[in-house]
């Protein structure tokens, strides 16, 4: 029968391939069943006398002898099959071999019930066919067509040779006789059958099992990240390639053996994984490994079903078992790291920024025990302006940077040290011994930045001033502190010391200038601020054109405040929007009550010009007081535009826009002025007072003011020259061809709101009368 029709096609290769090995197993029982063949040729020779069993012995070992070469044969290349038409080659083959062995079988039965019925023969010939079945169901099963050949070749010879033989001697018992046989063969032909199906049922399970665990293994292998399956006694029983390659483990490895091995605070991990098993689905605790890399573990439990699963599988341990999964967010680490850097650190000297310096300061101090000092030192370069204006902001950046380097220097684990902007640093020393360390220690810090600095060929005598606060660790708070190291600070630029210590006998100046400050605010908040307008006279001073609106505040206790104090504050204190508001709002309103159309000049702080809301608040104003926008100058110094040009220069040209004039103040005594002079939205220039001091008897000093007010008015600039006193100076001024407004104490101080409403009323000339043009400066 051929083996093509067996198996049904749907049977996978290796099922097949499985089924086929099974014929080919045990081949013991080929060698025993052979001896056992001889010995029954021989029995039966020995009580028929019939020589010719005697002849079936060659024959059987014959076959047995070809079927244990086939076997060998299979062993050398049963492995490479690779094709089901193979398999069936194989089987045929084989088919036709045991089929050989089952024929000769049949056939010997068949003529010892033919040639001596009534001896022992026939059922020695008997024995063999139930024999050869039993080897059938035993190991032939995994062929059908093997088994089913087998069974026809040795039934087949056996029925027509006890049929013929009872026939030709006229006894149907022993036609019959071979009944009870053909019973046995059909049943084992069945059993095979059963076994055959049951064989190939268990393979196919056991298929299906492997295809199942190869698609588990294939899925969690191509996981972007580890994957382990931890028992109760912390065994992983699964673990995929990624976790194994990160935790350098293999599968049956103890969980926390491997972390101890590979990550750098192991015993923090266990201890997370041990008392925070289960964690809360979704928690995840990130580590770093020893090679630098970091780990993010998430333990997660098991759900019941595969509980059960592994229960059935590793027999009842799964008490505790849980999922641990492991990704690598180095990367993500890293990322957050830098990004943290620059939010925390400065990034021209490493130190932290001011927000971080102070929380890092904070958490320094809250960590001393009671009773432990802090020294806290507030520090500033001298003359850093004249470093930057002279030598150019690369040298001033790297005298910063010496600074930084050399507080790093000290090497003391106990500083904190920052740079709070600019030429500003800061330092807290934690922890000194007494008073006397705390001194010691800010001794060698100024003395150690106060040195020559070798920067790109300059020899910079560089000089750093400071103010110290120590205090008791409870007591310490940092922001009053550094207002009163800043008061120390302030204090030593007038001495020629290189620090001062903040102590008892300036805490009530502190404290007074705490009181100023509170009352600041109310005096912003309550209007109690008030203005006086400065006016600004045309060229030959017979006319007021304009008016400044300077603001003055008279301290109830303290007097009179100059505001180049109180503007300083107000900034500090992060009032000065309100104020300018003010000041906006007051100017325009009381300007509306002049009887004439001049204009009025409010000055901008640095820090109105920052923020977003100015232009609206400048509208808002001119709304209420229904006043023109071009009655309006906006005032602002050069160093708006060296903080934001871009912004400064947007927030301008919309005021321009609205009709708003816009003046340079204090033009001269800034950084690099000329540079971006031409690029900026102004309508004039207000050439300060310094150019004016010694117009009269410096002549550098008059064609340095001849310049500037040509170059002023060669970019189109209306120039107008503050800060005239004296009537020779005046004489000067007017000389300059191109100077269109003069502002200054030789006309007039401020002015109340009603002073001036009288004086822009007659808007008489000024009372030295109209000035005569002396001569030409330049
Ligand atoms: P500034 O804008 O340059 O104002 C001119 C300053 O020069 C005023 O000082 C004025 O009184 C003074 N001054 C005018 N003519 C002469 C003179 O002939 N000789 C001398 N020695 N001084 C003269 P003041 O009022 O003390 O203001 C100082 C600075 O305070 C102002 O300089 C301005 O920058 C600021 N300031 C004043 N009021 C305000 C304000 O409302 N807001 C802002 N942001 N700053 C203001
Ligand atoms: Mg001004
Ligand atoms: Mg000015």
């Amino acid at each position: 029968m051929s083996p093509k029709s067996g198996p049904p096609a749907s049977i996978p290769f290796d099922v097949r391939m499985e089924m086929i090995k099974t014929l080919f197993g045990r081949r013991g029982v080929l060698i025993s069943g052979c001896v056992a063949h001889v010995i029954c040729m021989l029995v039966a020779w020995a009580a028929t006398g019939d020589t010719t069993y005697f002849y079936w012995i060659p024959l059987f070992i014959l076959v047995v002898a070809s079927r244990l070469v086939l076997f060998r044969s299979y062993d050398q290349r049963g492995h490479v099959i690779s094709s089901m038409a193979e398999l069936d080659r194989w089987e045929s083959v084989y088919v036709m071999t045991s089929s050989g062995t089952a024929l000769l079988v049949g056939l010997v039965a068949a003529y010892s019930g033919f040639t001596a019925p009534n001896t022992i023969a026939p059922a020695i010939g008997m024995g063999l066919v139930g024999g050869t079945m039993i080897s059938i169901v035993g190991r032939g099963f995994g062929s059908k067509a093997n088994a089913r050949t087998m069974t026809y070749m040795c039934c087949v010879p056996l029925v027509i040779g006890f049929a013929v033989a009872g026939w030709m001697q006229g006894d149907k018992l022993v036609s019959l006789s071979a009944l009870p046989i053909v019973i046995v063969i059909t049943t084992s032909l069945s059993i095979s059958t059963y076994l055959h199906d049951l064989l190939l049922r268990a393979l196919r399970n056991t298929r299906q099992t492997e295809i199942a665990s190869q698609k588990f293994m294939a899925a969690i292998g191509s996981m972007p990240n580890g994957l382990v399956i931890v028992d109760g006694n912390q065994k992983m029983i699964v673990i995929n390639r990624r976790a194994a390659t990160k935790l350098g483990a293999t599968e049956g490895d103890d969980l926390f053996q491997a972390i101890r091995r590979c990550m750098k605070d192991p015993e923090s991990l266990v201890a997370t994984i041990k008392v925070g098993y289960p964690l809360h689905d979704g928690e995840e605790v990130t580590y770093e490994t020893n090679e630098g890399r970091w780990l993010r573990f998430r333990v997660s439990p098991l759900d019941i079903a595969a509980k059960r699963y592994l229960d059935e599988e590793w027999g009842g341990r799964q008490d505790g078992a849980y999922i641990l999964t492991i990704q690598d967010v180095s990367k993500k680490v890293e990322a957050d790291n830098k990004l943290q850097h620059l939010a925390r650190y400065d990034g021209l000297t490493g130190l932290a920024n001011r927000s971080y310096w102070e929380e890092a300061s904070l958490a320094a101090t809250k960590a001393l025990p009671d009773g432990a000092l802090v020294a806290l030192a507030v520090l500033d370069v001298d003359r850093f302006k004249l470093i930057n204006d002279t030598l150019g902001h690369h040298i001033g950046d790297k005298v910063i940077q010496g600074v930084a380097d050399r507080i790093r220097s000290l090497g003391d684990p106990r500083v904190v040290p920052g740079r709070l902007g600019g030429d500003e640093f800061v330092v807290v020393l934690e922890a000194p011994l007494d008073t006397a360390e705390a001194l010691s220690f800010c001794d060698r810090l100024f003395s150690a930045i106060s040195t020559i600095y070798h920067i790109d060929g300059h020899n910079i005598d560089v000089r750093c001033s400071g103010g110290v606060i120590v205090r008791e660790r409870d007591k310490f708070n940092l922001h009053a502190d550094l207002s009163r190291a800043d008061m120390a600070l302030y204090k030593v630029k007038r001495t020629s010391r290189l620090w001062m210590l903040f102590d008892s006998s300036l805490e009530e100046e502190y404290q007074s200038a705490v009181r100023i400050k509170q009352d600041l605010r109310d005096a912003i908040e309550n209007g109690a601020l008030e203005l006086v307008y400065q006016p600004i006279f045309d060229a030959k001073g017979e006319r007021i054109v304009s008016a400044e609106a300077l603001c003055r505040w008279e301290h109830f206790k303290v007097g009179h405040i100059p505001p180049s104090q109180f503007i300083a504050m107000a900034e500090e204190m992060g009032v000065i929007g309100k104020l300018t508001e003010y000041v906006l709002r007051t100017a325009c309103n009381e300007c509306m009550t002049w009887n004439s159309d001049v204009t009025v000049a409010v000055n901008l702080s640095v820090l109105d010009l920052a923020r977003d809301g100015i232009v609206a608040v400048i509208a808002n104003a001119l709304e209420e007081s229904g006043m023109p926008a071009e009655r309006l100058c906006i005032e602002v110094t050069e160093t708006v535009f060296v903080k934001d040009f871009d912004k400064t220069a947007a927030t301008l040209s919309t005021l321009r826009r609205m009709g708003v004039k816009t003046s340079l103040d204090d033009f001269g005594t800034g950084y690099s002025s000329l540079s971006y002079l031409n690029r900026l939205p102004l309508n004039r220039v207000k050439i300060d007072r310094s150019f004016v001091i010694s117009l009269v008897e410096d002549k550098k000093a008059q064609q340095l003011f001849g310049a500037v007010v040509g170059l002023a008015k060669s970019l189109g600039f209306e120039v107008v020259v503050e800060g005239v006193e004296e009537r020779a100076q005046l004489e000067m001024v007017v000389a300059v061809p191109g100077v269109d407004m003069i502002q200054g104490h030789i006309f007039s101080h401020g002015l109340s709101c009603v002073e001036m409403a009288k004086k822009v009323d007659v808007n008489r000339p000024a009372p030295q009368g109209p000035v005569r043009v002396l001569r030409r400066v330049v």
